[in-house]
């Protein structure tokens, strides 16, 4: 472990930005964004808080791509420059986790996905807030990164902890060795009193909120597949699919054709498991009619199906859904319904 300087941060950074688009959480509190800016403003840059609005996912999974041109073989070209993430949450980097199981981890991958990932830094950093949202403790998470990133931040007086977690974040590091320095005892226990602090917000949290833990949710879908709860659940659903789209782990991709530039083109689009048309199939039939087994599946997926093929929950336990479901359903109570046979 060693220290940054915020100063030092801020050369890192500009240095980084002559080969990486730069993207950082911009803004304060419970409202950061994150922006790509210019490498000679990397001041604006927010480091800590609590995880962003919106999630990672859109940087390297596109709401819309276009995957084909007429008929030619290949992808249609389109400029990739890597990315480096700067202030990426615990919970940002086990989005990345499922990502990468469906995008990443097999030969079916998405070629952008493969590239991006593979060409990107991820400059993580500890959360020092947790929002009423927040419920990554009770899936197992810290507030804190422990594995997934290149560099995480502990964010200090006057500066940074810096730890390395690849090679790519070593090989930096000793590439600007000189912006880097030994840690006080004091930085240290300042980085523990900060975590610290941050999960007792946490226990407190889940506490006063009855959040179920994650051993308690393993099989709770299927034992309470047929339950009331789901259609008393979907009755303030209003279908908009921002559950889906805020998500850092759902990844639901339609496929359409369009003509574009006197050429057929071939798109990738978000879908959303909640909307009617979601499973319809041909001849209208649709396995999912009711809007109940939809709110229904979209549980199921993350908590009975992924745990069975990538030996974990598809969900971070970020909160984001809760915060923008216009129907006020808090995936915290549907969680606490299930367990507790409500
Ligand atoms: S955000 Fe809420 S209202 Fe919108 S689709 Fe999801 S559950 Fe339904
Ligand atoms: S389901 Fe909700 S809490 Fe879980 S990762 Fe998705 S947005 Fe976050």
């Amino acid at each position: 472990m060693t220290f940054l300087s915020r100063v030092h941060f801020e050369s890192l950074l500009k240095a980084l930005g002559g080969t990486h688009k730069l993207l950082f959480p911009v803004g304060s509190g419970s409202k950061s964004h994150f922006t790509s800016i210019d490498r000679s403003d990397p001041g604006s840059a927010f480091i800590g808080g609590v995880r962003s609005v919106e999630p990672l996912k859109a940087f390297f999974f596109s709401g819309r791509e276009r995957v084909a041109s007429g008929f030619e073989p290949g992808l249609p070209g389109r400029e990739l420059q890597p990315l480096c993430v700067v202030g990426a949450k615990a919970c940002d980097l086990k989005g990345f986790r499922i990502l990468d199981h469906v995008f990443l981890d097999h030969e079916f991958g998405d070629p952008t996905y493969k590239r991006l990932r593979r060409e990107s830094l991820v400059i993580s950093s500890d959360c020092t807030d947790a929002l009423e949202t927040c419920f990554c403790t009770s899936l197992d998470g810290l507030p804190y990164p422990e594995d997934g990133f290149d560099i995480n931040l502990s964010p200090v007086s006057g500066g940074f902890l810096a730890e390395a977690g690849s090679e790519k974040g070593r090989a930096l590091m000793a590439a600007h060795s000189s912006l880097f320095t030994d840690p006080s005892p004091k930085q240290q226990q300042e980085r523990r009193e900060n975590r610290e602090a941050v999960l007792e917000k946490l226990r407190t949290i889940a506490e006063a909120g009855g959040t179920p833990g994650a051993e308690s949710l393993k099989g709770a879908v299927a034992r309470r597949y047929d339950a009331p709860l789901w259609a008393e659940e979907a009755a303030t659903c209003v279908e908009c699919g921002a559950c889906n789209t805020i998500c850092p782990t759902c990844h639901c991709f339609y496929l359409y054709d369009q003509m574009a530039q006197g050429t057929t083109g071939r798109f990738r689009m978000w879908d959303s498991c909640l909307i009617n048309d979601f499973a319809r199939v041909a001849g209208g039939e649709n396995p999912r009619s009711r809007l109940w087994m939809r709110l229904r599946n979209r549980f199921e997926k993350k908590f009975d199906f992924f745990p069975k093929v990538a030996g974990e929950f598809a969900c971070t336990g970020c909160g984001r859904c809760s915060a923008a479901c216009p129907g006020r359903i808090d995936i915290r109570r549907v969680l606490r319904r299930l367990v507790e046979n409500g």
